[in-house]
């Protein structure tokens, strides 16, 4: 029996599919390539999205009807800092002007307003950004953390939640955001004597709620360190009945591998997600998946 915030997000899934603001197929099957890690255990899952690639295709958006034709630019918020001059992509005031299909579900979370919307270029099922009704930074403290176990609570564990550091996986560092998913992460396969054989730094934490003040604590040392390049990706999950959370180091100034491209926080638990690449997708074999890593190991991980 689903939580009722699961089965309002899933049954919003299934609109959005209906309603065509879905692209792809997502209830065909994926093609995956299951690449096993002997060091840690984990057998990495690489998959192949190549209705993705749409995403940045404003023509072929706005003739399905998931961006609107019509929508006035003037009216968007941007960011200041912002180079690109783009409008954020993250305010709700923005996607109900830009993507009128798109639903927006509000969420109470952490003591804060979240809206989750379905994301059209999805990765897995059931694929939401989660993002704050206000626009602000993409930075992580235990408020941040304390919402993604909230969250999940709230789903009763049938979602997992990820946050990607700012220039660590997030595009888009000026509105706080994560993303959920019913699909599982190959990490949470670790046994807890091999977490240091996983090919990235990472920090296992589990039990009871009181985790969050030991995953902020964790990730300050960190970022304070090094406040310009230190970043953090997180997922939140549920293994019997406890959340645990997956911690894992970045730096800002090491995102991208040369047979992979951008690293994220999916790539980082275990789903390297292609939408082009077909070479590098067909020819990835574990010594490629663990070059991949090695390159975004943070120069001064411990
Ligand atoms: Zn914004």
């Amino acid at each position: 029996m689903a939580e009722p915030l699961a089965r309002r997000l899933i049954d919003t899934w299934a609109d959005q599919i209906r309603s065509g603001f879905i692209l792809g197929d997502p209830h065909a099957p994926v093609e995956t390539r299951f690449v096993p890690d002997p060091e840690s255990g984990v057998t990495f899952r690489l998959r192949w999205l190549p209705h993705r690639e749409l995403r940045t295709d404003t023509g072929a958006l706005e003739s399905r009807g998931i961006l609107n034709p019509d929508r006035d630019e003037a009216a968007l918020l941007r960011d200041p800092r912002d180079p690109s001059g783009r409008h954020c992509f993250l305010c709700p005031s923005n996607v109900r002007i830009c993507h009128p299909l798109e639903e927006l579900l509000p969420i109470r979370a952490g003591g804060r307003t979240w809206l989750a919307g379905a994301n059209f270029a999805w990765l897995a099922q059931n694929h939401f950004t989660v993002m704050t009704d206000e626009h602000v930074d993409q930075l992580f403290d235990r408020s941040v953390i304390e919402a993604m176990l909230d969250l999940q609570d709230q789903t009763g564990g049938e979602f997992r939640i990820v946050f990607n550091g700012s220039h660590a996986g997030a595009t888009i560092p000026w509105h706080l955001h994560v993303q959920i998913t019913t699909d599982s992460f190959p990490v949470e396969e670790i046994a807890p004597h091999r977490i240091s054989r996983y090919p990235t730094p990472l920090r296992v934490f589990d039990g009871p709620r009181s985790i969050a003040m030991d995953v902020a604590d964790y990730v300050a040392s960190w970022e304070e360190r090094d406040p310009h390049h230190h970043r953090v990706n997180l997922l939140v999950s549920l293994r019997e009945g406890v959340p645990i959370v997956y911690t894992f180091l970045r730096d800002t100034r090491v995102t991208v591998a040369r047979n992979k491209g951008l690293m994220g926080g999916w790539e980082v638990a275990g789903v390297f997600a292609y939408s082009d690449r077909r070479p590098d997708f067909e020819g990835a074999d574990i010594e490629s998946v663990r070059a991949a890593f090695a390159e975004v190991r943070p120069p001064d991980a411990p």
